[in-house]
């Protein structure tokens, strides 16, 4: 994995923190005001979206739109959740819902919105392996929303998938891994928000951080 993908990555899993709300009216309504609760991008309810609906009709399932945004000059609606994204566009006859497409860390998936409703929730529901640290076991379920421990209730963590996680069964092992993990995460965070002081190598992640400012007049003399 490149030192891009990773930082990609990065940013990809800390879409929740996003760009703040701006007001926005349907309707005659201010959805822009009250946002209390993360939209519900859980299989069981994406699996109830269907061609045809209205805004209004899919914000009745998931939640409340984030905002109204442009890609490619083409106008959707995006709910930011917990690990993931759903973005719905409304080309459908009368403004109805055409196309969704939901993105967590791993994968980009356009949504089936046609055939039975076991059909539609097999299709956004996306594997992944959630690891609880604290009682060293792994699980395979969707990745949203986020996995918590039916055993410690905790949040579990899961890694990007090029990264191999030690079995739990060896102990040690697995206990040194998540150890360093953490500090390679923090080391991450650190870089994305440009307070890194010095250069690192990340061992799990196989890259190399370089400061983003360098320290005054440290800007290298090229010669031509
Ligand atoms: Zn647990």
């Amino acid at each position: 994995m490149t030192g891009a993908a990773i930082l990609s990555f990065r940013a990809s899993t800390s879409l929740p923190a996003a760009p703040a709300t701006q007001p926005w009216s349907f309707a005659g309504l201010d959805l822009g005001m009250a946002k209390t609760s993360l939209p519900n991008l859980a299989p069981t309810a994406l699996g109830r979206l269907v061609e045809g609906m209205t805004p209004m009709e899919v914000e009745a399932v998931v939640g409340r739109y984030h905002r109204p945004s442009l890609y490619e000059g083409r106008r959707y609606y995006a709910w930011i959740g917990n690990g993931g994204m759903l973005r719905a566009f409304f080309k459908g006859p009368g403004g109805t819902l055409s196309k969704v497409i939901l993105d967590v860390a791993e994968e980009e998936r356009v949504l089936a919105l046609c055939g039975s409703l076991r059909q539609r929730i097999k299709n956004c529901t996306i594997i992944r392996t959630w690891n609880c640290i604290k009682c060293r076991r792994r699980f395979r379920c969707s990745a949203l929303p986020p996995l918590v421990c039916p055993t410690c209730h905790e949040v579990c963590e899961h890694v990007p998938f090029e990264i191999k996680v030690p079995p739990p069964s060896r102990t040690k092992a697995w206990d040194e891994f998540w150890m360093q993990y953490k500090a390679e995460r923090a080391l991450l965070d650190a870089y994305t928000a440009g307070e890194l002081r010095e250069c690192v190598k990340l061992k799990i992640f196989g890259i190399q951080l370089k400061p983003k400012v360098s320290a005054k007049g440290g800007r290298r003399r090229t010669s031509r």
